[in-house]
């Protein structure tokens, strides 16, 4: 148990990981504090999606803030491999968004139309025949869907241990686990260091925060809303030719993808929404949710109807009032830092968290502006969400709020 470091990164996903792998990268001598173990939280539970565009209710500004981020992080994704030493197993097979009916697909063209007007030159609409040359498998019922070449499927168990084996190994940071952090020792508005189950750890440049929907035990001056998903995977199937997709089963959205080994990834909202946000965090599972994967599977991919589900798990993710995460300094405090709010982790975590040590090791200079990641940009605003709420729930209201 380490007693001083220049830096305690507190959280274990892929963000506090690749936060602590680029400071010490940089020459600073960093420590992990990690509640359970590396990638316990939304890292180790999510359904794998690589997606650069996610979500219904973009508009062009919302789509021209988010490329620079989702194109650098695919970039920098790329090169992992060889950077870490360990295969994170990266496909690019492309996404798409599935439509089933004329309604759907006037909806999908004009989400491809209003992406091209925010500058993406990659997302495109596809008719089922062009379709059917990327995603031979979709059912008879599919007419076409929005499709991004770029986009794929990542394993982000391997994405989180990669950044924390080569931190450990390649440059010394210490991944201590099992071990909460209860407080930010703060002085003069200044952070001096942790507060853990386990002892103090003081720190010589400063904290970092990445503990994404556990913000909210930290502060409530940063807006955070905790949200539960469910996944589930199938058993190993010989290469079928399914790539990521999204899509509605009886009204209800679901999506996946398919990993290397052949495993096959279902996601969803859980069938019960949770009643308050203390419940966002339960990560237990029920029947319906396994067979609503079941259904969304089978509906989208018909000959995988023999396939079988081996595992179910829920977990939880932050979303912040725009979607988009918070990375630089919390607002009020010296030497306190903040990586978190990311409710798409594939396209964004990594990203995050090079700027982010781009931020501590340069003095807020960065190689991606950070204005629209603005840690203070909803200081102290009051967002009213109802008490019951899931995803979907927040999507809309994201949409009222109109930022
Ligand atoms: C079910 C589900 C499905 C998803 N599907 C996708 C998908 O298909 N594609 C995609 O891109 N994204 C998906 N996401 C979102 C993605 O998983 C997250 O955006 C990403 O994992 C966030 O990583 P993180 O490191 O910021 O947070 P986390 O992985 O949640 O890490 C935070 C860590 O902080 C630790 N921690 C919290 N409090 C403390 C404390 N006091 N002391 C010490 N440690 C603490 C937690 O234990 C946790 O390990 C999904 C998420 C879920 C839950």
């Amino acid at each position: 148990m380490p007693r001083e470091a220049d830096i305690v990164v507190i959280g274990g996903g892929i963000s506090g990981c690749g936060t602590a792998y680029y400071l010490a990268k940089g020459g600073l001598d960093v420590v992990v504090v990690e509640q359970r173990s590396i990638a316990s939280g939304a890292s180790g539970r999510n359904g794998a999606q690589l997606v650069q565009m996610d979500g219904r209710t973009l508009n062009a500004a919302r789509v021209s803030k988010r490329l620079p981020f989702v194109r650098a992080d695919v970039e920098l994704l790329r090169g992992l491999n060889d950077e870490l030493g360990m295969d994170i197993e990266l496909q690019q097979f492309g996404s798409v968004d599935l439509s089933a009916n004329d309604e759907e697909s006037e909806t999908l063209m004009n989400m491809t139309e209003i992406q091209k007007n925010g500058g993406d030159t990659i997302v495109e609409y596809l008719d089922r025949n062009d379709l059917l040359e990327y995603c031979p498998a979709i059912s008879e019922d599919i007419i076409g869907g929005k499709f991004t070449r770029t986009d794929g499927s990542v394993n982000p168990i391997k994405l989180a241990w990669a950044y924390a084996l080569a931190a450990h190994h390649q440059y010394k940071v210490k991944l201590v686990l099992h071990t909460k952090v209860e407080d930010v020792i703060i002085k003069a508005e200044s952070a001096l260091g942790v507060k853990t189950t386990r002892g103090d750890i003081m720190v010589n440049v400063g904290v970092v925060n990445c503990t994404n929907a556990w913000l909210i035990e930290f502060t409530k001056d940063i807006p955070v809303f905790p949200v539960q998903n469910v996944t589930s995977v199938t058993e190993q199937v010989p290469k079928v030719p399914i790539i990521t997709w999204d899509g509605t089963y009886r009204g209800n959205y679901g999506y996946g993808t398919s990993q290397k080994n052949g495993s096959l990834v279902v996601g969803s909202l859980p069938c019960r929404i949770p009643k308050s946000v203390e419940e966002h965090f339960d990560e237990s599972v029920s029947y319906e949710d396994l067979e609503r994967h079941a259904g969304f599977l089978t509906k989208q991919f018909p000959m995988l109807k023999h396939v079988s589900f081996i595992r179910i798990w829920a977990g939880v993710f932050a979303m912040t009032p725009d979607r988009l995460p918070y990375i630089g300094s919390i607002p009020g405090y010296r030497n306190y830092y903040i990586n978190t709010g990311y409710s798409n982790g594939m396209a964004y975590c990594p990203i995050g968290a090079k700027l982010m040590s781009e931020f501590i090791l340069n003095d807020g200079r960065t190689s991606i502006p950070l204005d629209f990641v603005r840690p203070d940009r909803y200081l102290n605003m009051k967002f009213d969400v109802p008490k019951q709420y899931n995803y979907t729930v927040l999507e809309h209201l994201l949409d009222e709020w109109n930022l």
